[in-house]
């Protein structure tokens, strides 16, 4: 396939913010795609070249590129820099400048969408002192033989700036269409990435074998599994009428959910957004396959900072200390951890996922030894609000944050939120109280002493319907000098041009960013709203919901992934929840 095709393709999509269009424009492009290159297509559509949990990076920056479009068009570096400083986007300026060249040279031959994945995969996997220059050669003998539109493109898939605004679920509705006829079908593809998490793989599957080859989708050995997820509940009654007559509650720990997948020596960690995390947790590498009584596994744990002379739990911040590069022998010795097991996925070449809850806790219990380090997290069956409250209390005790409950019937239900398990905080239990985790979507900047910070953030909730991020509130209070200059660290590269067509906002912000990072909030209550979007219509028609007094807790969720973040029935929820509990005071 020309890589014209391709980056036509990908020009009308920057055009548009509507998410029926550009579901349009893809099944056009998949109808024209060759299936041996389908998932290489489906992964630079999100500017990526492998799936997320790989970590294949193209680590490409600004001052190499520059010098790899000097050496391409014969144009010295001070002018593409002053192109680039008037548009503020490099692939942009490359355009600009390739036009210059185009008109007095011939391009070479046409260059192909296997060619430019190649060469970038190429680049992706060069490393030492040398690279720089190799790279340098790679690219610009790419653009070489590129069109000015093609440059572009190429350019912002190598700079991470390709940003189509194309979110995981658009592509299956078009890869549903194009392959097999019906939208409708979106919801086996939607099983066969959950228990891949690789959407190459689908869109490859679902092209060359239909249907029936996404029917035989299988859990695989080191490729993560999206983790199942639990709806929230605010009391024992409330738990009791969801589950039933009988079910299991766990201590529900604050710490990290790590994806354990193990065969002999070799473990890899995934983090509950699925990237790669051996680097921070050296020890349970080295400890955990001896606590293994199966050729392979796969398994979910909560790994907790614990206090080594009372055993107490730790808060989730603790851990934080070890997400550094460096030095982490020592942070392992000083923030010591346990590793506390809930469920298993698979086991000896075979899924468990599909097991009840009770006979997967029962495999738990028999191929992983318990010690000192690795622990079942605590489990008792439970049959009425008495023993919630009980076992509860024993939760909070031991320093966890509340209790899981969960049906011991039911399978595990791969990257679904659902009320097969349910969440109880002991907060839940009094009107708002709960923070809330919010997606940071837009920026203002600091005036004082915040100057050349961010001094306010505009948050969202997730809108899991629509896949989108309605806003709820502008903070500004509760951050310190450090967490400002930390923020601004981690937000500061993520800032986009072109407003991400999922923000939903009518606040304008002075910066918008890619939505990717999750923040924790407090506030006095959820207020209906004229201006802000989450929950629009719910509760009053053409008014939101949005955050009085918001004020941030100091903790950045850098473990969840937007797609985690609350939700409008959450907040809806919240909302309701306040004002029942209004209701019932005014009544005494
Ligand atoms: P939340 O982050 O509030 O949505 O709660 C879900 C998270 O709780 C999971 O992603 C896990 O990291 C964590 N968790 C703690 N204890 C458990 C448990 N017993 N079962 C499942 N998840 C747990």
């Amino acid at each position: 396939m020309k890589f014209s095709i391709l980056s036509e393709s990908f020009n009308k999509m920057e055009s548009t913010t509507k998410r029926t269009e550009l579901t349009q424009f893809l099944v056009e492009l998949f109808e024209e795609t060759r299936h041996d290159i389908i998932s290489k297509i489906v992964y630079l559509i999100q500017g990526k070249l492998r799936p997320d949990f790989e970590g294949v990076e193209l680590g490409v920056a600004d001052r190499l590129a520059i010098r790899a479009i000097s050496k391409s068009s014969g144009i010295p570096t001070k002018n593409i820099q002053e192109e680039y400083r008037k548009s503020g986007d490099l692939g942009h300026a490359s355009s600009v400048i390739l036009e210059q060249k185009t008109q007095t040279t011939f391009l070479a031959q046409d260059i192909t969408v296997q060619r430019v994945y190649d060469t970038l995969l190429k680049i992706a996997g060069l490393g030492g002192s040398r690279s720089q220059d190799m790279k340098i050669k790679y690219i610009s003998s790419l653009l070489n033989d590129a069109t000015p539109l093609e440059a572009r493109f190429i350019l912002k898939i190598l700079l991470g700036t390709l940003r189509l605004g194309i979110a995981e679920n658009t592509v299956m509705d078009a890869l549903a269409i194009a392959f097999t006829g019906s939208k409708e079908n979106r919801k086996q593809l939607q099983y066969a990435y959950n228990v891949s998490s690789d959407l190459g793989r689908v869109a490859e599957t679902v092209a060359t074998k239909g249907l029936e080859g996404i029917e035989k989708f299988e859990i695989k050995l080191f490729n993560p599994i999206r983790p199942m997820l639990a709806d929230r509940v605010k009391s024992e009654d409330e738990a009791v009428e969801k589950m039933g007559s009988e079910f299991a509650a766990e201590y529900k720990l604050d710490g990290e959910r790590v994806q354990l997948h193990i065969e002999g020596e070799k473990v890899v960690l995934f983090s509950r957004s699925l990237e790669r995390i051996e680097s921070y947790y050296p020890d349970i590498v080295e400890k955990i396959p001896k606590n293994i009584q199966a050729e392979n596994i796969i398994l979910e744990a909560e790994a907790v900072a614990v206090n080594e002379d009372t055993g107490e739990f730790l808060p989730f911040q603790e851990l934080m200390h070890r997400r550094r590069k460096y030095k982490i022998k020592e942070a392992v010795t000083k923030y010591p951890i346990t590793v506390n097991f809930f469920d298993i996925l698979y086991c000896n070449d075979k899924s468990c996922a599909e097991l009840d809850y009770a006979k997967r806790r029962e495999r738990l219990e028999k191929f992983v030894k318990e010690d000192e380090f690795a622990r079942y997290i605590p489990m008792s069956i439970v049959r009425n609000k008495n023993e919630i409250e009980d076992f509860m209390e024993n939760s909070i005790n031991a320093g966890s944050e509340g209790l899981m409950l969960k049906s011991l019937e039911k399978p595990y239900q791969a990257g679904s939120r659902g009320s097969h398990w349910l969440k109880l905080k002991r907060e839940y239990r009094n009107e708002l109280g709960d923070s809330l985790d919010l997606v940071v979507i837009g920026g203002f900047f600091g005036k004082g002493r915040r100057k050349g910070r961010y001094g306010a953030l505009l948050l969202g909730t997730y809108d899991d319907e629509n896949d989108t991020f309605p806003s709820i509130c502008k903070v500004g209070t509760g951050f310190s000098d450090e967490s400002l200059d930390q923020i601004y660290q981690i937000l500061h590269p993520k800032v986009v041009i072109k407003r991400d067509p999922r923000i939903i906002s009518e606040m304008e912000a002075d910066v918008w960013f890619e939505p990717e990072l999750v923040i924790e909030v407090v506030a006095s209550e959820i207020t209906l709203s004229p201006i802000h979007k989450a929950a629009t219509d719910a509760i009053r028609k053409d008014a939101g919901l949005a955050l009085r007094f918001p004020k941030f807790t100091g903790k950045v969720r850098v473990e969840k992934a937007v797609e985690d973040a609350s939700t409008n029935e959450e907040v809806i929820a919240l909302y309701r929840g306040q004002k029942k509990a209004a209701h019932e005071r005014n009544r005494m």
